[in-house]
């Protein structure tokens, strides 16, 4: 196995044990992203020196016999809406494309004090907003499995390089399906914790009430890893409850399904759905009855049918106030204009794109007199309905079966002009987000074409540890996805196909 092919806990034991330095592990990740990204397009802003230089400090460690971190040496990318101090945070908008934070988000410094090795800033949705990674000021990333293909979103960037073999791990954030629905379009595994895990401060907010800290990672048990290093209360965030959490590294170590009582939905025609994903579910149920569970059918009437709107409605009413700091004054680009109004107007229509403008506007009318009475108020009932739907099912089952995404992944420019038929692509992972539910998306090998499928693996609120374990037992009757050599010919249609 070549270095960028290993694990992070792989990674992380070569370097300790002197097998090789985290300054080769380091070089060899840079190596890929040399190789690939002029055509993948994944990245924004590269720090191979500090990467370099960090790498260095973690082996000089090392030598000395010095404690290190449970990441030490392992590269890793973060996407371009988590401050990085004196690295600059574009968030993927014209309106932030020159601004460099003074200070680090808490993930990041957590990652950090875990000695793992920060390899760059990966491409997102301007604002985290949208499911395809098409609309950035750098342009479109490339699906690595197939580069006629969009990523997913918000967090492709962050999807494709771990797909790519450009480092083990990488951050997202996942707000209505950002990291859960790249990762399964990727073939790689992600997970957003229940909402109130990791800290929030210093992510860049679309959603307050919904953005969630998420790994991606090519196993289960990395996830599990880097878990441990970002779920702790922070003082920063009120959001992030104080509490002790459990070791998500001995949930991993669940040898079978036992006792295990799971739910596989089935409220959902085939029809309209991609026939392979559904063949995915049903591959993924007979899995867990074959690991001793009980398996049985279930429906999410409300959120299936009042996910979208609701979800739509609060995320839009969420990011129009939050980006209201947006004002050409206090961040980023300023337009002079002959009155404060007409700078107000002329900064933020040269510098929001056309879907950041767009939510803006929505989520401006929708906290209006009136329409706050007709849907915001409304939206945060039937979220309330959602949450009891939930709670019901989870008396029934320890988890459930979803689909993450009702389709494989599209051609690129194929959805980018109908902002309707994007939003519908988020019907199974929105209610997840509203209820504040941990999910996972996991592999479960390519198709015929290479194209990635997947499932999602739904718990209850905190926990995640366990999710991890029954996710963990599944993966190793699937098999872990496998690097995808991007534009090679044969080459990214490696790995285990289970459907
Ligand atoms: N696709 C969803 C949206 O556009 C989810 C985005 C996200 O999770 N950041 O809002």
């Amino acid at each position: 196995m070549e270095l960028y092919e290993l694990s992070a806990k792989e990674t992380a034991e070569g370097v300790k044990s002197k097998k090789f330095s985290a300054e080769d592990a380091t070089r060899a990740c840079l190596d890929r992203i040399d190789k690939f990204d002029a055509k993948v397009n994944a990245l924004i802003t590269l720090t191979a020196e500090d990467a370099i230089a960090k790498a260095r400090a973690v082996d000089e460690k090392i030598s000395k016999g010095e404690e290190t971190g449970p990441l030490a040496g392992v590269p890793y990318l973060a996407k371009d809406n988590f401050c990085t101090s004196g690295v600059r945070t574009t968030c993927s908008s014209k309106i932030l494309e020159a601004w460099v934070p003074t200070y680090n988000a808490s993930a990041i410094n957590y990652m950090n004090d875990s000695g793992a090795v920060l390899l760059g800033k990966t491409n997102l949705d301007e604002f985290a907003m949208g499911s395809s990674t098409e609309n950035s000021i750098i342009g479109p990333t490339k699906n690595p499995r197939d580069m006629n293909r969009v990523p997913g979103g918000s967090s492709g960037g962050s999807a494709a390089s771990v797909a790519a073999g450009y480092a083990p791990l990488a951050l997202g954030t996942d707000t209505g399906g950002s990291v859960r629905q790249p990762a399964a379009f990727c073939g790689v595994q992600g997970m957003k914790p229940s909402y109130g895990q990791v800290s929030r401060y210093g992510i860049i907010a679309y959603a307050s009430s919904l953005d969630q800290v998420s790994p991606l990672a090519r196993t289960v048990e990395d996830i599990a890893v880097v878990m441990e290093s970002l779920a702790r209360p922070d003082s920063h965030d009120t959001t992030c409850d104080a509490y002790d959490r459990p070791k998500f590294t001995d949930a991993i170590s669940l040898e079978d399904l036992k006792g295990k009582r799971i739910g596989v939905f089935e409220g959902f025609e085939s029809s309209q759905m991609d026939a392979e994903l559904y063949g995915s579910l049903r591959k993924a149920a007979e899995l867990c009855e074959a690991s001793g569970a009980t398996v049985e059918p279930m429906d999410l009437p409300i959120a299936v049918k009042y996910g979208v709107a609701t979800y739509y409605v609060t995320a839009l009413a969420d990011a129009s106030s939050k980006l209201a700091c947006y004002d050409g004054m206090r961040y980023g680009a300023h337009i002079d204009g002959k009155s404060l109004n007409e700078m107000y107007v002329n900064t933020r229509t040269a510098s929001f794109g056309e879907e950041v403008r767009r939510r803006i506007i929505l989520g401006t009318c929708l906290l209006t007199e009136g329409f706050y009475q007709n849907y915001y108020g409304p939206a945060l009932k039937v979220r309330q309905k959602m949450v009891d739907e939930f709670d019901e099912l989870f008396e029934k089952f320890d988890a459930y079966i979803l689909p993450t995404s009702p389709s494989l992944p599209y051609l690129l420019g194929m959805k980018e002009t109908d902002p309707n038929r994007l939003y519908l692509g988020d019907i199974f992972t929105v209610p997840i987000s509203l209820g504040g539910l941990p999910g996972i998306s996991l592999s479960m090998g390519l198709n015929g074409e290479g194209l990635p499928l997947s499932v999602q693996l739904v718990g209850q609120r905190y926990f995640d540890a366990e999710l991890l374990g029954i996710a963990a037992v599944l993966e190793r009757a699937i098999g872990r996805p496998a690097v995808a050599n991007p534009g090679l010919p044969g080459t990214s249609n490696s790995g285990k196909g289970a459907a």
